[in-house]
């Protein structure tokens, strides 16, 4: 305990008076590091230590007898001798005045700021005051310079926040510990969102390298430069142009990371634009495909560099593809792959884009699914042709080019599930009673023949065969689309194996010519035994459904042929059924092969069917590894030509 602190507790307010002898007094006033004087009931000084002589410059003599006033500038007069009276009028502690600034006064005429503490006390039977005099000089200039420090950094905050760039400070395990305006502007999440994540995780940074490259270099060099690419609250991309440096404390430790990222997304896409055309009808033609809702991309030389994309294209991917780097490094670097409708990689070959370079393909509406580093899976539909670029473009005339287009097809997906669904229900609801209806006409049809039993007219026989067709007609239906759900929702299972085609096409070819008697279908094998691998079951829905429809489509009967040949050195059998047909018109080719499609003609004529056989052939040849195309003129006729491993 002080000097002071133990006087000032044996004096405490709720104390009497105390008594103490003069001489005791005075050795204790000179032994306390305080200023302390001792007034008489006229407020004149009667003691002063040692400390008050050399606080205001005076001698003892000089002080002795001058009123308390005397210690302080004119101006504090009338308050100094008010608080005084107040005092000794209330046997109260020094009332400290509220707001009242006090300052004392040296021999030399300079003021400086004081508090001052008065204490009752009897001396020789007398009332006195003892008076403690704080310097508040040093106390007074820390208060200043916290207020001068609190006003720099209110500016500063203020400054930091009027920069458009987004600043943010980060903790060493890069949670934030500070997000200006620029990077709410710039990132969508508010200050109270942002502080306390992680920085890379709510932004979902990609790194020119890795972010142990990036953290390697803090740590090695104290700062950082380079580009990220960021994603905002909304799903954009933003490309930053980033700075960032190491903070450590007295002792090396990582205490912080600043980091300052300015927004270079449009520059970078308007870098990434060739020269094309005037001035004016450029900008023009790049705001029309940036408002596009799907992305485009224009890809040059053999490799698949990127030239140009619009503002949707990185969107699917959910990362920026940088201008130059060829797409199959790209989708690499980013650990992005291309699948084809059943969920099986493309190889680079089959991919929209190469099949495009290479074989001059225009590629329509082909179903994908990019399946992202990030565990996203986007079904999209990918457009691809060959594209002439203009001479002004910098690049050698041999360089081919390809305009590609890819299509988010992620709510229409969603819709055709909900479809897919429902259809699955009504299709296994009817199956039940259609099974029943079934067996009860088959029972009839065998009633009909027993001998012990009365026979039905000819008239109920025809209606028993017409139950019985229509009942068969509707149990294929059902479970064509309940081999549709399936295939949908990747369930379809196939049992593959190697098997002898020729026989079982050939019975196959035998039943449809029974039902028809307008048609000759010639079978032809170029061996008796070919060997593929394939699902028996799935073989004779396919032959059935294509013959069939060879039937169906040449309703003036005619020849239909199915013949089938081995070709060893493509390792493949190729087959094909012809009939002389109504033919499919060239403007409905593209979509032979999707659900429900059923050609204009074939309606128009109302052959009956609902437009989901070829639909499923296509899938399931196509899951057996094989293919299946055709060559049709409206009212010359058709040709499908299928493929098996
Ligand atoms: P469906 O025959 O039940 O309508 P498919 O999926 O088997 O369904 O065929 C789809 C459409 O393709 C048919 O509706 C028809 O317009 C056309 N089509 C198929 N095969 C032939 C053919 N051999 N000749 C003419 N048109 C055909």
């Amino acid at each position: 305990m002080s000097d002071t602190e133990d006087f000032n507790q044996q004096f405490s307010a709720s104390s009497p008076p105390r008594q103490i002898p003069c001489a005791h007094l005075h050795v204790l006033l000179d032994i306390s590091s305080d200023a302390l004087l001792l007034l008489d009931e006229a407020g004149k000084i009667v003691m002063a230590n040692k400390h008050t002589e050399e606080l205001f410059g005076y001698a003892e003599k000089e002080l002795y007898g001058a009123s308390f006033e005397f210690l302080f500038p004119s101006h504090l007069h009338e308050a100094s001798l008010y608080e005084r009276e107040q005092y000794f009028a209330i046997p109260q502690n020094y009332p400290k005045a509220e707001g009242l600034e006090l300052y004392g006064q040296k021999k030399d005429g300079t003021e400086f700021p004081v508090e001052i503490d008065l204490h009752q006390l009897m001396l020789d039977d007398k009332l006195h005051a003892l008076g403690v005099i704080h310097d508040m000089t040093d106390h007074k200039a820390e208060e200043r310079e916290h207020a001068t420090q609190a006003l720099h950094l209110s500016l500063l905050i203020n400054l930091v926040n009027l920069a458009a760039d987004a600043i943010l400070i980060r903790d060493p395990v890069s949670r934030i510990l500070f997000w200006n305006r620029g990077a709410e502007r710039l990132y969508g999440w508010s200050e109270q969102e942002a502080l306390g994540r992680v920085t890379h995780s709510l932004l979902e940074t990609h790194f020119p390298q890795s972010q142990a490259a990036t953290d390697e270099a803090l740590e090695q060099k104290g700062a950082w430069e380079g580009e990220l690419t960021h994603t905002s609250r909304d799903g954009r991309t933003v490309v930053v142009e980033s700075r960032q440096a190491l903070i450590r404390d007295d002792q090396g430790k990582p205490q912080a990371i600043l980091e300052v990222n300015r927004d270079i997304t449009e520059h970078q896409r308007q870098e990434q634009h060739p020269q094309v055309g005037t001035p004016g009808s450029h900008s023009f033609f790049l705001r029309i495909l940036d408002s596009l809702s799907c992305g485009v991309f224009l890809l040059a030389g053999a490799d698949a560099r990127l030239l140009f994309a619009n503002r949707s294209a990185h969107q699917v991917w959910g990362t920026q593809w940088p201008f130059l780097q060829p797409l199959l490094e790209f989708l690499r670097t980013h650990d992005i792959t291309i699948l084809n409708a059943q969920g099986q990689p493309f190889a680079p070959d089959e991919m929209a884009t190469f099949r495009a370079f290479k074989k001059g393909e225009y590629v329509r509406g082909l179903q994908s699914i990019v399946s992202r580093h990030d565990g996203k899976r986007l079904p999209i539909l990918i457009y691809a042709e060959p594209f002439e670029l203009p001479a002004n473009m910098g690049l050698p005339a041999s360089e081919r080019a390809v305009l590609l287009m890819y299509q988010d097809i992620t709510a229409i997906k969603e819709a055709e599930y909900l479809k897919d669904e429902f259809v699955e229900i009504v299709a296994h609801e009817l199956q039940k009673p259609l099974s029943t209806l079934a067996s009860y006409a088959d029972l009839l049809q065998r009633d009909a023949k027993a001998e012990n039993l009365p026979t039905f007219t000819p008239h109920q026989q025809k209606a028993i065969a017409a139950i019985t067709e229509t009942t068969n007609g509707l149990s294929s239906l059902t479970e064509d689309l309940l081999d549709v759900t399936r295939l949908q929702a990747g369930r379809l299972v196939l049992n593959v194996q190697s098997v002898n085609i020729v026989p079982l096409i050939q019975q196959v070819t035998a039943r449809l010519q029974a039902t028809t008697s307008r048609h000759q279908i010639e079978f032809q094998a170029s061996s008796e035994t070919m060997l593929a691998h394939v699902d028996p079951s799935r073989l004779e829905q396919i032959m059935r459904n294509i013959i069939d429809n060879a039937i169906k489509y040449s309703p003036e009967g005619g020849p239909i042929l199915v013949a089938f040949k081995e070709e060893p050195e493509r390792q493949r059998i190729l087959g094909k059924v012809q009939d002389q047909g109504i033919g499919i018109p060239k403007q409905q080719h593209g979509r032979v092969f999707g659900r429900f499609m059923r050609a204009d003609n074939a309606r128009a004529r109302q052959i009956p069917g609902i437009g989901l056989g070829l639909y499923l052939c296509h899938e399931l040849i196509e899951l057996m590894g094989g293919s299946i195309c055709f060559d049709s003129e409206e009212g010359q006729g058709s040709t499908f030509y299928i493929t098996f491993p």
